[in-house]
């Protein structure tokens, strides 16, 4: 690889063959597939899957990979867009939708991608993101579990979330310092919070892992939650004892 590694855009690239491949079966790209990759870096990915699917478009941040995309002979199809991916939104990306988003993605955004997703729910299909071990750990985890937490309940509102397989270090140039894991995201049938109270349900969900371990009644003291709602709960419980339904309950 004869370009800069860029650490502020999170550059960890793919350089193991087998490992791509596992990748690709796994998300298992079909031929009316329209495909949206974040971060295509030097189309490691990107050429596997593009003799596949019917599109796909790719975003990447970096110039110089943008310049490196352009002549890959196997990437004459790819429609890459430059730019930051936040920045785009789903159905303006000259792509048919829904899409199917997949990416290694650089790890300091992922939350903010994964927020992205979930503002544009009716754009994308399904997802597959590689990501930090220990976020997708947060991401999956079960109720009164150290890693059960705001990420869990807010994200889980709206999307199921499997853990594929763990990836290490060493298949990526240059090695991050931590685990990997590649996670497959699709839509829940019917999200448990509406659209309209999508800020205050992270709100109250904030309110209550701030103070992860005091009993509700203490931490949610400056909402106004009815004693009906207060009394099924138990806001004896803690925050963490709470399933994600429980939490969308707290809404009326
Ligand atoms: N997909 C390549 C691979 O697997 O080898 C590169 C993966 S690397 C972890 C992340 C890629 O995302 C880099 O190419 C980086 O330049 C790009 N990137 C970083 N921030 C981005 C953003 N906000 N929007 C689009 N691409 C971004």
């Amino acid at each position: 690889m004869n370009h800069p590694f860029r650490k502020k855009w999170g550059q960890n690239f793919l350089v193991d063959n087998n490992l791509l491949k596992k990748i690709v079966r796994t998300i298992n790209p079909k031929s009316d597939n329209s495909i949206l990759e974040i971060g295509p870096g030097e189309g490691a990915l990107s050429e596997k899957i593009l003799p596949i699917v019917k599109e796909m478009v790719g975003v990447e941040i970096d110039p110089l990979l943008i310049e490196k995309l352009k002549i890959h002979d196997k990437l004459k199809d790819l429609i890459i867009i430059k730019g930051d991916v936040l920045l785009y939104e789903i159905d303006k990306l000259p792509i048919s939708n829904p899409v199917r988003v997949i990416g290694n993605i650089p790890y300091n955004i992922t939350t903010p991608i994964i927020f992205w997703l979930i503002e544009q729910l009716d754009y994308w299909d399904d997802a597959f993101l590689m990501v930090q071990k220990e976020v997708a750990n947060r991401l999956v985890a079960q109720t009164s579990t150290k890693a059960y937490g705001k990420l869990t309940v807010v994200v889980g509102a709206y999307l199921d979330i499997k853990s594929k397989f763990i990836i290490p270090p060493d298949v990526f140039i240059p090695k991050p310092r931590v685990d990997s894991a590649f996670i497959h995201l699709t839509k829940k049938l019917k999200p448990l919070i509406e659209d309209k109270n999508y800020i205050t349900f992270n709100k109250i969900v904030s309110t209550a892992f701030n103070q992860r371990r005091k009993m509700l009644k203490n931490s949610m003291k400056s909402w106004d939650i009815s004693d009906q709602i207060i009394q099924t709960i138990d806001f004896t419980r803690r925050p963490e004892t709470l399933s994600i339904k429980e939490f969308a309950s707290l809404i009326e």
